[in-house]
């Protein structure tokens, strides 16, 4: 009995913490972007002080380019950052480095992923899929930095993009394909080739234990160290399950786990990359 109770304690008092987390981060969402939009070093988000910084008419000039690597990633693993953004009206542009063709499906797959796209708050002329030939959609494959970096600064460049968001070196799922994509942009940063003032976010790998406790897994992220943390309640989950479902292709069972299941779908947290070493190959 006393288990029982103690038990029911503790999850009650865990929901509560749960609820407080995304009341704290609804107030400090808004001083997150100001920091990104001034350009100030970005040292971590003070997470229990009682910033209230009245809005400053800067969201529009938040001009964010998220780069992946299939149709899909951009629900999978990055909704609730393309959801707060989108609706704090930054201009939320994507960069789909393949077309998905690993099943010889891209063309459907490059439809499912407009789909949601829109779903997501992203209208179909800020999407970019790149079909190359030297970037399939192959693990084994790998995608030479040169390419992707040219093809990434030229977007940059194009729609002078204030903030680049991507993987990080694990790749979240680990795929190759997405390890080359963090590789390209660390090049582009550690080279200098950057635009000044243009930052480069990656989205931390979680374990796969956290990864896979939903919501519950919210406070955890938010709690640790991070640059830039992105989460969203039910509606907006709502929404991203919604996108998920625009990928038909590949909906099979496990997928649906994920779904339910994938703390990704509610929370993001990135880390600012700025490198100091210049030893990165191009291959
Ligand atoms: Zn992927």
């Amino acid at each position: 009995m006393f288990v029982f109770v103690t038990a029911l304690l503790l999850s009650l008092v865990y929901v509560f913490f749960i609820k407080f987390v995304y009341y704290k981060q609804s107030v400090i969402w808004q001083y997150t972007l100001n920091k990104i939009t001034s350009h100030l070093n970005i040292d971590g988000i003070p997470r229990f002080s009682s910033t209230q910084e009245s809005p400053r008419p800067r969201l529009k000039q938040i001009a964010a380019l998220l780069v992946t690597a299939h149709p899909d990633d951009e629900c999978m693993f990055f909704a609730p950052t393309i959801i707060n953004l989108v609706e704090s009206r930054a201009d939320v542009y994507l960069l789909c480095l393949s077309t998905g063709n690993y099943n010889n499906q891209g063309a459907q797959r490059k439809k499912e992923l407009l789909n949601s796209c829109a779903v997501l708050g992203i209208p179909a002329n800020l999407v970019t899929v790149i079909d190359h030939k030297d970037l399939p959609d192959d693990p084994s494959v790998l995608w030479s930095t040169a390419l992707i970096s040219s093809l990434v600064l030229k977007h940059i460049q194009k729609h002078n993009i204030s903030m680049v968001l991507t993987f990080d070196e694990r790749g979240v799922s680990g795929h190759a394909n997405h390890i080359a994509i963090h590789k390209s942009l660390s090049y582009l940063a550690s080279s200098g080739r950057l635009p000044e003032g243009c930052q480069f976010f990656s989205l931390d790998s979680i374990n796969i234990l956290r990864k896979y406790l939903s919501v519950l897994e919210v406070p955890i992220s938010w709690l640790l160290p991070s640059d830039f943390c992105s989460l969203i309640g039910r509606a907006e989950y709502t929404r991203a399950k919604k996108a998920m479902l625009c990928h038909r292709s590949q909906l099979l069972w496990f997928r649906r786990l994920y779904i339910l299941f994938s703390s990704y779908m509610f929370v993001n947290t990135f880390h600012a990359v700025t490198i100091e070493t210049k030893n990165v190959k191009i291959y």
